[in-house]
């Protein structure tokens, strides 16, 4: 690794906190009505950044092309989000506003994202609410009408809003209602079935994009006048995860060569409320929403292997051992606090299940307590997923949970109006490692990928094209020619290489490498032995895979391979990060530096930074750069949900 002494401007406007954006906005240039049409945008994912960016972008006059991997848009990712989307409304009164949003994010993010992002977050948060009512999302209300809310991870007060458990589902739906108008409009233009493969640069400024057509193979070049990327996070680096199949990093992974740098890479989020892996067979895993831990209490037995089944354990013999741990915050405790706690507990011998590595959680005394009926209106959806996957019915008997993989803080390194270190690429979402520091607190994704797209894109979007020369570019130009025969030329090398060994027993075998050394808990022993261990399996794909068919028809085969080679690469530098970051801060935990109760243990004197790399080519150290970070509003402390 290679220090960069110039540090990263992040563009954070000056001024007290909460008058920041505010101000910012006024200052921003605008482009008007007239020359918008002449613009035309490429967004590249159709989750709810990517959605929410093209509908937004679309209505202001903009063209927009809008490219996703799916059939439909509308299953992109977000899709799967169950639990709900957080907003400072405090429609329950119970304490709420925008600067505890600010507060508790900042907090949950273990004191290690920007300061004015998150301010600028909790800010925008009510206003989704009020425009995704306005779009027709079906949140869920109590009987008086007014939206209803529930409680998520690392907060005493209730501002999660929600649609039963498929909260994701209809704010997409939103999303893309809003995105179809302006197709109707002839503003955006939708291309499904298509990979971004490559990012074209001209005169160092973002203008196009590869493609491959995921149907006929068919490859495809587009200019534009700014990309936007919201193309999602990499978790699937471990194989393993609550993840949809086809997440993946890709259009990040080749933006960062072609210069975008990677930020905090090692953050990543283990959600401890996943049912748990059944065997060697499995391809991912099902997530139980946090929102379960409103009313499900977390338990294992008090003695180890204890051979009875749950139900005839009586409390006495039960340990809560959130609440014990963490009174104040009880099972509510953030999901970094959460899955370390369960791993303390089965890593002692007090795991329950067949393998010893789960944990109950527990709807017995919710149903004494409200009735069965009320706990299936709040969750059936979520039970019936369980029964179905399991065979266990969880209005009968407790759930069985265990942590699993399900979203990275990290991604590409964007500034205060999310502008990746390229100009004209612009990152919103999971793709981008902005807001949630080392730690995401739950249902805070939704509210960052839809601020990103409807609230903060649509005003700094117009500063670059307003005051940046963009001559006309087309796919004629040099610069296209060359990124097209880059992404041709890596397929074909993936083809011909017809070894022995599939794609998939290759992406397990990092995966395991990956959540073995550098999942959960990591030290500096186990990270250099995953280093070593990606680079060799890098060797062996490149040496070894066998990709069956062509590369000019429809392929799925392929379509993996070409991720799992870029998994192979990035993979490396998630270790690499994890390996400079020599303090423990939310989700990444460094085993040699916890306090004596086991809770992480931060360095803020000598990590008080954002890591962002930058490429310098395969098998070559990254350069880091340090983006000091500033706390000004909240002062710097130890996280405490005692
Ligand atoms: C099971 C589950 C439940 C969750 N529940 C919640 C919740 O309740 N609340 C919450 O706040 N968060 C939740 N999250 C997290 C949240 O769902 C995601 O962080 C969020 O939806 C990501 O949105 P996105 O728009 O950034 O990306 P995504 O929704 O992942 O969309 C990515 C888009 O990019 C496209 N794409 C990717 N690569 C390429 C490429 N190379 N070329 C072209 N297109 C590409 C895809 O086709 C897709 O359209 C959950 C996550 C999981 C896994």
């Amino acid at each position: 690794m290679i220090q960069a002494t110039g540090e990263l401007d992040s563009g954070i406007p000056s001024g007290p906190v909460a008058d920041k954006w505010d101000r910012y906005r006024f200052d921003l240039k605008l482009v008007n009505p007239a020359n918008k049409r002449k613009y035309t945008i490429i967004v590249v994912g159709t989750g709810l950044a990517g959605a929410s960016a093209a509908a937004s972008l679309g209505e202001l006059g903009y063209n927009v092309l809008s490219f996703c991997l799916q059939d439909s848009p509308r299953r992109a990712h977000s899709i799967a989000a169950q639990g709900g989307i957080n907003a400072a409304k405090n429609y329950p009164n119970d304490g709420d506003s925008v600067w505890r949003l600010f507060y508790d994010t900042v907090k949950g993010g273990d004191f290690r994202s920007r300061e004015a992002n998150v301010y600028r977050l909790a800010q925008i948060s009510n206003l989704i609410i009020d425009h995704c009512v306005a779009l027709g999302v079906p949140f869920a209300r109590e009987y008086g009408g007014t939206l209803a809310n529930r409680s998520f991870g690392g907060a005493q007060v209730s501002r999660t809003f929600y649609a039963r458990g498929q909260t994701g589902q209809q704010l997409l739906l939103g999303a893309y209602g809003a995105m179809l108008r302006q197709v109707a409009a002839g503003k955006v233009k939708l291309m499904p079935r298509r990979e971004m493969l490559d990012l074209v640069i001209v005169d160092g400024v973002a203008r196009g994009i590869v493609t491959r057509d995921l149907v006929t193979g068919k490859y495809e070049q587009f200019a534009g006048d700014a990309v936007v990327l919201c193309t999602g996070g990499y978790g699937n680096v471990f194989y393993l995860s609550t993840n949809a199949k086809n997440c993946n990093v890709t259009a990040s992974w080749r933006c960062h060569k072609r210069g975008a740098y990677f930020a905090n890479p090692c953050y990543t989020q283990i959600h401890p409320t996943c049912i748990p892996a059944s065997g060697e067979h499995q391809s991912k895993l099902t997530l139980m929403s946090e929102s379960l831990r409103n009313d499900g209490r977390v338990w294992v037995p008090k003695q180890q292997h204890d051979p009875r089944a749950p139900r005839e354990i009586p409390d006495a013999d039960r340990d809560y051992f959130l609440e014990r741990r963490y009174p104040a915050f009880g099972n509510l405790v953030p999901r970094d606090v959460a899955s370390r706690a369960v791993k303390e507990r089965c890593d002692a011998g007090f795991g329950v299940g067949a393998t010893g590595y789960s944990v109950y959680l527990d709807f017995r005394e919710a149903i004494a307590r409200d009735g069965v009926e009320t706990i299936r209106a709040k969750y059936g959806n979520l039970f019936q997923m369980y029964d179905k996957i399991t065979a266990e019915d969880p209005y009968q008997t407790p759930m069985r949970i265990y942590p699993a993989v399900h979203y990275t803080m990290g991604g590409l390194w964007v500034d205060y109006d999310l502008e990746s270190t390229i100009p004209g690429l612009f990152v919103l979402g999971e793709a981008n490692f902005s807001d949630h520091g080392a730690n995401r607190l739950g249902a805070s994704a939704l509210m960052q990928g839809l601020a990103d797209g409807y609230f903060v894109i649509p005003y700094t979007m117009g500063q670059h094209l307003a005051t940046r020369k963009l001559p006309k570019v087309s796919t004629d130009h040099p610069a296209f020619a060359q990124a097209l025969a880059d992404a041709k030329g890596r397929i074909d090398k993936i083809v011909a290489i017809q070894g022995h060994r599939t794609v998939d027993s290759i992406h397990r075998d990092l995966g395991r490498a990956m959540w073995e050394r550098c999942g959960m808990s990591r030290d500096e022993a186990g990270l250099t032995a995953t280093i070593a261990r990606v680079r060799e399996l890098r060797d062996e794909f490149w040496r070894d895979v066998k990709v069956p068919g062509t590369g000019e028809s429809f392929n799925q085969n392929l379509e993996h391979a070409g991720r799992v080679a870029d998994f192979l690469e990035f993979a490396e530098l998630l270790a690499t990060d994890a390996l400079n970051r020599k303090e423990s801060c939310g989700g990444h935990f460094r085993e040699e530096y916890q306090t004596p109760d086991g809770e992480a243990q931060r360095d803020d004197e000598k990590f008080c930074y954002v890591g962002a790399w930058e490429f310098q080519g395969v098998d070559k150290p990254e350069v880091l750069h340090k983006e000091p970070l500033t706390f000004e509003a909240i002062p710097l402390a130890q996280r405490s949900y005692k």
